[in-house]
């Protein structure tokens, strides 16, 4: 890779300069020499003039009859130029040029690797969170004097991913409709859609095929209370037909009393199995200690978790006043 020459002489340079011997050079101390072949002749007192007025001395003439050899005063580097540049328009220092793009990526917590090929305004930089990132010159140098980090897309689609992953849903690539901010997503159940990369975030979206099947048939988020030989306990979930749910699915023993001490209306499984799961979340995240293991009940009854202490019970009706919050019962 090499650094993107100046702009007025971008067919005029040395080639390439390796990004190895800027960093070396960066903070400067020692100026880059060129070796271009002298060339025999005299160096007239027009064109010291005018590289005089742009910032540099022409300390010789090289290659051929139509070069000379620039000394920047600002960095002391020397580079080749045409004659009739350094005449008819303003010469710039590659090398100041280079310096001032690896302090700006610096400047940002990045680090230049090279400028881009095909396109000259760019380069391409390793961000600081380690991802590799092709960005424009003077965007570089706007964010290093703006204060502001250079962003990620990398990092940013690998939140959306770790979002969405909350919600069951997969983040595959770009949406198919193709419209901005949508991306293609992948459902628990298989299904593909395209969804607003805002609601998949938040888990605000309604998976086409499971909306259309069983789960779209109304729900009920439930409280059982159940009273093991050593303990009461709690179950949280959510099921079409609670009381059903409660007396034949779950295996207690006859001897166990349990009962239904809350129900939550929600318009489609859908909903409850979202929030239902958002509130196990809340609890696992916030209140680790009310979950009661299954090593705890064992087969007294048959689930594999959503048990929690009896303790557990204020903070689980706050939750489940907050789902009622956002599904109010709909009033005939
Ligand atoms: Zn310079
Ligand atoms: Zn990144
Ligand atoms: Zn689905």
């Amino acid at each position: 890779m090499s650094l993107q020459p100046a702009k007025t002489c971008a067919s005029e340079t040395h080639g390439s300069i390796p990004i190895a011997d800027y960093k070396a050079l960066f903070p400067a101390s020692e100026p880059i020499r060129d070796f271009s072949p002298p060339f025999e002749g005299n160096i007239r007192e027009k064109w010291s003039e005018a590289a005089n007025d742009n910032g540099f001395t022409i300390t010789a003439r090289v290659k051929d009859r139509l070069h000379v050899l620039l000394k920047c005063h600002t960095c002391g580097s020397e580079h080749r130029k045409r004659i009739s540049v350094v005449l008819g328009h303003t010469p710039e220092c590659p090398h100041c040029i280079s310096i001032q793009r690896i302090s700006d990526a610096r400047a940002v917590g990045a680090r230049l690797l090279g400028r881009d090929l095909r396109n000259r305004h760019y380069g391409h930089y390793r961000l600081e969170c380690g991802h590799q990132a092709r960005r424009q010159f003077h965007r570089v140098n706007k964010a290093a004097h703006g204060g502001h980090d250079l962003g990620c897309e990398a990092c940013r689609e690998q939140r959306y991913t770790a979002q969405a992953r909350k919600w069951g849903w997969e983040l595959i690539g770009p949406a198919n409709n193709m419209k901005a901010g949508y991306r293609l997503y992948r459902h628990a159940c298989g299904q593909l859609q395209d969804i607003a990369v805002v609601n998949a975030m938040w888990g605000d979206c309604a998976c086409k095929q499971c909306s259309h099947g069983r789960t779209a048939k109304p729900s009920w988020i439930y409280i059982f209370r159940i009273d093991l030989p050593e303990e009461t306990v709690l179950k949280l979930g959510y099921s079409v037909r609670p009381e059903k749910r409660l007396k034949h699915q779950l295996g207690l023993s006859k001897a166990t009393t349990a009962e239904v001490i809350r129900v939550v209306k929600m318009p489609t499984g859908f909903d409850a199995r979202l929030e239902e799961e958002r509130a196990h979340r809340t609890i696992a995240e916030h209140h680790p200690d009310l979950i009661v293991p299954k090593a705890e009940f064992g087969e007294a009854i048959n689930t594999q978790g959503e048990i929690y202490r009896k303790r557990a019970e204020p903070l689980i009706h706050s939750l489940l006043d907050a789902i009622e919050h956002r599904f109010p019962p709909k009033t005939p």
